[in-house]
């Protein structure tokens, strides 16, 4: 049962118990992939069933709040979540994928990486109007990533119900690139 606190705050109770799991099971990797940049590594999570299955939960029920049908993932690391959310929900799967690994017809979005661009790609029907899709990915960093699926998702007609992340680094300005979506972190780095 959901508490006033808990109802105050927004969030399923599952996403405190989320963020206590993902401070145990999340590894930092100092200077990957480029010096400067702390990759935050989830494959301790991963390898860590019961660990996997409260975080998993947590974004199944951000899922539910927000009613979504559809699950939209991110290459790479979105699909290892999106994948078991979707499943657990009952909902659709929809991937977004780097450029060239979609075999239907596309569409694309390019961004700005900090040194050069990125291409990210959608199957053109992917989605009906009256889906409303949740987008998933591992971590919120600049934003740039997640601006881009939400362009493409917008764009073959979703309705986007939200970004769920595990982390959040806040010392980004990743909220700010992909308003008005809201976005909602497991863990707020
Ligand atoms: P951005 O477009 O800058 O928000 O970057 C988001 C994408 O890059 C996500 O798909 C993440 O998987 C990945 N990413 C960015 N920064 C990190 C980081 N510090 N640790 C792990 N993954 C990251």
């Amino acid at each position: 049962m959901t508490s006033i606190d808990e109802a105050a705050l927004g969030r399923p109770a599952t996403s405190d118990a989320a963020a206590d799991v993902l401070r145990g099971h999340i590894r930092d990797i100092q200077d990957w992939p480029q010096p400067g940049v702390v990759f935050k590594d989830i494959t301790p999570l991963l390898a860590t069933p019961a660990a996997f299955g409260v975080v998993i939960g947590a974004l199944v029920d951000i899922a539910r709040q927000r009613g979504a049908t559809t699950i939209a993932g991110i290459e790479a690391r979105g699909f290892l979540l999106a994948a078991p959310v979707a499943d657990r929900l009952g909902a659709g799967l929809v991937p977004i994928r780097k450029q060239g690994k979609l075999p239907g017809p596309v569409r694309s979005a390019t961004y700005d990486l900090e040194y050069g661009t990125a291409t990210i790609e959608i199957h053109a029907d992917a989605v009906r109007p009256d889906e409303r899709v949740l987008l998933v990915d591992d971590v919120l960093a600049t934003g740039g990533t997640a601006a881009a699926a939400h362009g493409l998702l917008a764009g073959v007609g979703a309705e986007v119900v939200g970004l769920t992340v595990l982390m959040e680094l806040s010392f980004l300005p990743g909220r700010e690139r992909v308003a008005p979506l809201d976005v909602v972190p497991l863990l707020t780095i």
